[in-house]
C-alpha cells in the first residue's frame, strides 16, 4: 500500500484506570506521525471487557493525552469511538468470513481441546472440526481456517518476520456466547475507521500474523505495522505496576514538566540527529521516524527523566517558571516576593514539587524544623555562641541600607572565622535557625528578602531552644 495516502494512525488503550507512561509513548509516536505525514491520529477506546470500564477513565486517558499535548481540538485528533458500539460489525464480520468458508464452527469445549492437545502431544487445537460442516449453536465458537503457508509481516521497526502458519492454531473469532474476541474487534475496527498504520506495543507482534490474516480474509489491503519495543527497568525487567512507577498522572502530580517528559519518552530507542537529544517537539515531529527506532528494549530511565525535567526548568523564562509555579504554591504566599525569589528556585527544582518546600520559610511564620539535621548542627559546641554573635552583629545592620545579601555573608564569615569555621560549616546554624532546613536556595539573598526583623525573631527563637538568651 501507498503510506503516503491520507495516512490514519490510532491509538487503541484499553482502559485500565491509569495511563502507562509506554502508552504515552506510543501514543506520542503515532500523535508525531500523524502530524509529520499530514493524516489524521484516531483514538478508539478499547472498552469490550466491561469489568476494565468506566466512564471516568475515558476521561483520564483523554486529560493524559491533553497534557502530552495531543489535544482532541487539534484537527488532526479524531475520536474518541469506543470499541463496544461496532460490536455489531464484529459480529457481521465473523460471519462474513464463516459464509466465505474461511471460518469453521467447533463444539469441542476448551477442556476437551485440552485433553486433545495432550494425547498428541501437540499444543493447541488441532482443527478438529475444519471439515465436520457444524452450523452456528449454543456454546459453539467460531474458528479461523488458518491457510498453509507462511504470513509475512513487513515491519517497520522489526523489519521482515515470518510467521509459520503451521504453529499459528485455528483461533477462535466468535466465544461460544457469540462475543467477539480482542482480535477480531481489534482487526475490523481498524479496517472500518480506514486505518492505514497499526504502530503499538511489541506485546502484539505475536497477533499480527492472525490479524493480517483477518484483513486479507475480508478483503481489505493490511496496514503498515510497526511494534515499537517494551520499556524496561533498571534491571531490565518490563515496567510494571507492581515494581515500577509507571502511571504518568504520578510524574505529572510530582511535577515533572509535559514537554520534559514527552521529549523524553519520544528519545527512548529514538534520538533527533545533533548532539543533544533535548530537542522541542517541532524538530522531533519534522524528523521522527519508525525505522530509525530501535528494536531493543529501552530503559525508562527515571534518573534520566530527571535530567531532562530539570533542563527544561532551567529553559523556561522568568515569566514562564513564575507562571509554571504559581499552582504549586499556596494561594496565601504572596507573589512578588516569590518572583525575587524565584531565579534563584528556578536554577535548583528538580521537579516543580521543589519549589514550595524550598520556599515555605520566606511565607511561614515557623517553618517546619528538620529536627535531626537542627540536633547535629546545633549540637556542635561552637554552633550557639556563634549564633548568638551573628545576632549581634545583625542587628547593626537592621534598619540600614547595608541589609544586603553580601554584606550578611561577609559579616557571618566574620564572626565564623572568629570560631575557626570555614563559610560552609559557619552558616550551617543560621541557615538550619532560619529556615529549619540545610538545603535551599542561596542563604544571603532569602535572608534579605526575608528581612532583618524576620531573621532577628527566628534567630532569637533558635537561641532560645538552645537556652541562650
Ligand atoms: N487495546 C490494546 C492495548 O491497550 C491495543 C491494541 C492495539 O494497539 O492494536 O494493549
Amino acid at each position: 500500500m501507498d503510506p503516503t495516502s491520507s495516512p490514519r494512525l490510532r491509538f487503541a488503550p484499553s482502559p485500565t484506570g491509569y495511563f502507562h507512561v509506554g502508552g504515552a509513548r506510543t501514543a506520542l509516536y503515532n500523535w508525531a506521525l500523524a502530524r509529520r505525514l499530514g493524516g489524521r491520529f484516531v483514538l478508539r477506546i478499547e472498552d469490550t471487557d466491561e469489568a476494565r470500564n468506566r466512564p471516568e477513565w475515558t476521561e483520564g486517558i483523554i486529560d493524559a493525552l491533553a497534557w502530552i499535548g495531543i489535544s482532541t481540538d487539534d484537527p488532526v485528533f479524531e475520536g474518541p469511538y469506543f470499541q463496544s458500539s461496532l460490536a455489531g460489525e464484529h459480529v457481521a464480520a465473523a460471519e462474513r468470513l464463516h459464509a466465505a468458508g474461511h471460518a469453521y464452527y467447533c463444539d469441542l469445549t476448551g477442556e476437551q481441546v485440552q485433553e486433545r492437545a495432550k494425547a498428541s502431544g501437540r499444543p493447541g487445537y488441532d482443527g478438529y472440526s475444519r471439515d465436520r460442516g457444524l452450523g452456528s449453536g449454543p456454546g459453539r465458537v467460531l474458528r479461523f481456517r488458518v491457510p498453509d503457508g507462511v504470513t509475512v509481516v513487513d515491519d517497520l521497526v522489526r523489519g521482515r518476520v515470518e510467521f509459520d502458519n503451521a504453529n499459528i492454531e485455528d483461533f477462535v473469532l466468535l466465544r461460544g456466547n457469540g462475543s467477539p474476541m480482542f482480535l477480531v474487534a481489534n482487526a475490523v475496527d481498524d479496517m472500518a475507521m480506514g486505518i492505514t498504520h497499526v504502530v503499538r506495543a511489541e506485546e502484539h507482534l505475536p497477533n499480527a500474523p492472525k490479524q493480517q490474516m483477518l484483513w486479507e480474509a475480508l478483503g481489505g489491503e493490511p496496514p503498515v505495522w510497526a511494534h515499537v519495543p517494551v520499556l524496561v527497568n533498571e534491571q531490565r525487567k518490563k515496567l510494571s505496576k507492581r515494581r515500577d512507577k509507571v502511571a504518568l498522572e504520578q510524574y505529572r502530580a510530582e511535577g515533572f514538566l509535559p514537554d520534559a517528559m514527552v521529549n523524553y519518552l519520544m528519545t527512548l530507542g529514538w534520538a533527533p540527529a545533533g548532539d543533544t537529544e533535548i530537542v522541542p517537539w517541532e524538530r522531533i515531529e519534522a524528523e521522527f521516524r519508525l525505522e530509525d527506532v530501535n528494536h531493543s528494549p529501552a530503559f525508562f530511565d527515571v534518573k534520566k527523566l530527571r535530567a531532562f525535567n530539570e533542563e527544561y526548568i532551567r529553559m523556561r523564562t522568568p515569566e514562564e517558571f513564575l507562571a509554571e509555579a504559581d499552582p504549586w504554591l499556596p494561594a496565601e504566599w504572596d507573589r512578588a516576593t516569590f518572583a525575587r525569589i524565584a531565579p534563584l528556585v528556578q536554577e535548583r527544582a528538580k521537579t516543580m514539587a521543589d519549589v514550595a518546600p524550598m520556599v515555605d520559610f520566606l511565607f511561614l511564620p515557623d517553618p517546619e524544623v528538620d529536627e535531626a539535621a537542627w540536633t547535629k548542627i546545633m549540637g556542635a559546641d561552637w554552633a550557639a555562641g556563634l549564633l548568638a554573635d551573628v545576632r549581634a552583629a545583625y542587628a547593626e545592620l537592621a534598619g540600614t541600607d547595608r541589609w544586603r545579601a553580601e554584606v550578611l555573608k561577609s559579616t557571618l564569615e566574620a564572626v565564623g572565622e572568629r570560631y575557626g569555621q570555614k563559610p560552609g560549616k559557619a552558616q550551617a546554624p543560621l541557615r538550619v535557625a532560619v529556615t529549619g532546613r540545610t538545603i535551599g536556595p542561596p542563604l544571603y539573598e532569602s535572608l534579605e528578602l526575608l528581612g532583618a526583623e524576620e531573621t532577628g525573631r527566628r534567630v532569637a527563637s533558635a537561641l532560645d531552644r538552645v537556652g541562650v538568651s
